[in-house]
């Protein structure tokens, strides 16, 4: 798809003249590109309306302009069907967050359960399950194995055959026991069957979710929308998480499921590995969808995420402390799908691995975050401290052979920013990633 798109909108570039014809022409590609990216018709046409609309209003800007403006207008207007308007729940720290997750089976939910608490924990909360399924054979047991690498506490049967007792005493328990994410999965059976929308409205009056994620497979085309409006009119979709986006899932479909229901997409799944789960961020599933994630935006985004003068200013100097390439690598990470972002910056790959680049970023991050102050401002040397290495490597499940290697990947950094501070190429706030 992106292909497609990409030369749609360069063979745009390649006419001197934008006529209203050659935007028509375009306007066709691209939504038959959308199409095929399991977009839903009608969101098409809608979107084909408003950025008609929007350029005959934006008539002023003329040639080149023109075309930013179009190429905006494609961005924006997509990412405005993303926003349903309605804002996902915020869990609160005071209380015990309960979260029912909902879906077709196969969607994800239970592994997507497994990697919405670990985000979770990692950023402190106390987390933990309860399975409501008792259609599915070893779901209980997938559900368990899960928590249990976690290390996050589970509630759950093996014999007890109804979803409803166990989901009520599930979370009735663990909202005594005071856990602050409590998470409830439950079944989805092959069809939309009736059963399947009792047993859920049955779970969701017993539990009295906070919130209802919708779990959403990437991978099941032009059906999403109406799987999704069945769902929402049985239990009051709060947010949805897309699935499966790794592979050759176009991710259209979360387009619909947003129309469909109102609900505003949280996470993204792209993996069967904790990991492989990321904050939904509009703009970058756009771009991605687009397949626009060119070389030119990227430096862009990246200038507005590091136009911070101060640290330009530190960096033209020559210094560049681990701190400093950990929130380089928070900036990077903001820009949305990794690997695919790793892969256009250039020197990258080359440090961090060609074809894990997203995985070993983010573990380069956890090693981060278990550093102290001084390591991570560089006022001792962790090289020369074999049981500090130790320590980051505990603390952020990793070895410390890797923690020497984000020391390696550190000192080429270190040497890049010096060498560009002293051209002065750093001055005047370009950035630069490498
Ligand atoms: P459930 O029936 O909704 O609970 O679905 P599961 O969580 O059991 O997942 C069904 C299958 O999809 C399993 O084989 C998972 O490993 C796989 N799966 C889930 N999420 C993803 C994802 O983001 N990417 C890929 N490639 N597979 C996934
Ligand atoms: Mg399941």
């Amino acid at each position: 798809l992106g292909n497609k798109l990409s030369a749609a909108l360069q063979k745009m570039q390649a006419v001197t003249v934008v006529s209203e014809e050659v935007i028509d022409r375009m306007l066709g590609e691209v939504a038959r590109a959308l199409l095929e990216a399991d977009v839903n018709v009608k969101i098409v046409g809608e979107l084909r309306k408003a950025i008609k609309t929007r350029l005959n209003f934006e008539e002023e800007a003329a040639g080149t302009n023109r075309r930013k403006t179009i190429q905006r207008a494609f961005v924006e207007e997509l990412s405005k069907m993303l926003d349903p308007g309605t804002k996902a729940y915020d869990m609160k720290k005071s209380k015990s967050n309960v979260v029912m997750f909902v879906g077709l089976q196969g969607a994800g939910k239970t592994t997507t359960i497994a990697k919405f608490a670990h985000h979770y924990q990692r950023k402190g909360w106390k987390c933990c399950m309860v399975c409501a399924d008792t259609f599915r054979a070893g779901a209980y047991d997938q559900l368990r194995q899960n928590a249990t690498k976690l290390r996050c506490p589970f509630y759950g049967s093996f014999s007890e055959a109804d979803p409803v007792k166990i989901a009520e005493e599930g979370v009735r328990q663990f909202r005594r026991e005071k856990y602050e994410v409590i998470i409830v999965d439950t079944s989805g059976r092959h069809r939309q069957e009736s059963a399947l929308f009792d047993e859920m409205q049955e779970i969701r009056a017993a539990v009295e979710p906070d919130d209802v994620v919708f779990v959403l497979d990437a991978t099941q085309g032009q059906s999403v929308g109406d799987q999704a409006k069945a769902f929402h009119e049985a239990v009051d979709i709060g947010s949805v998480v897309v699935t499966k986006l790794d592979g050759h899932a176009k991710g259209g479909g979360a387009l619909s499921a947003v129309a469909a229901t109102g609900a505003p997409v949280v996470f993204l799944g792209s993996g069967e590995h904790f990991d492989d789960f990321e904050p939904f961020n509009p703009r970058s599933f756009v771009s991605r969808l687009l397949g626009m994630g060119d070389m030119r935006g990227l430096v862009e985004q990246i200038k507005d995420t590091v136009d911070n003068k101060d640290q330009m200013d530190k960096f033209a100097k020559g210094t560049f402390t681990l701190r400093d390439m950990y929130e380089q690598f928070e900036n990077v990470m903001k820009l949305g799908p990794l690997n695919k972002v790793m892969a256009m910056i250039p020197g990258i790959p080359q440090l961090v691995g060609e074809d894990q680049g997203g995985n070993r970023l983010k573990r380069f991050m956890y090693m981060m975050d278990s550093m102290t102050d001084d390591e991570l401002d560089g006022r001792v040397d962790l090289d020369k401290c074999p049981s500090r290495l130790d320590r980051v490597a505990r603390g952020s499940g990793t070895h410390p052979v890797e923690v020497h290697m984000l020391l390696k990947c550190h000192k080429q950094f270190e040497r890049v920013v010096s060498k560009m501070g002293k051209s002065g190429l750093m001055k005047g706030g370009d950035a630069n990633m490498a």
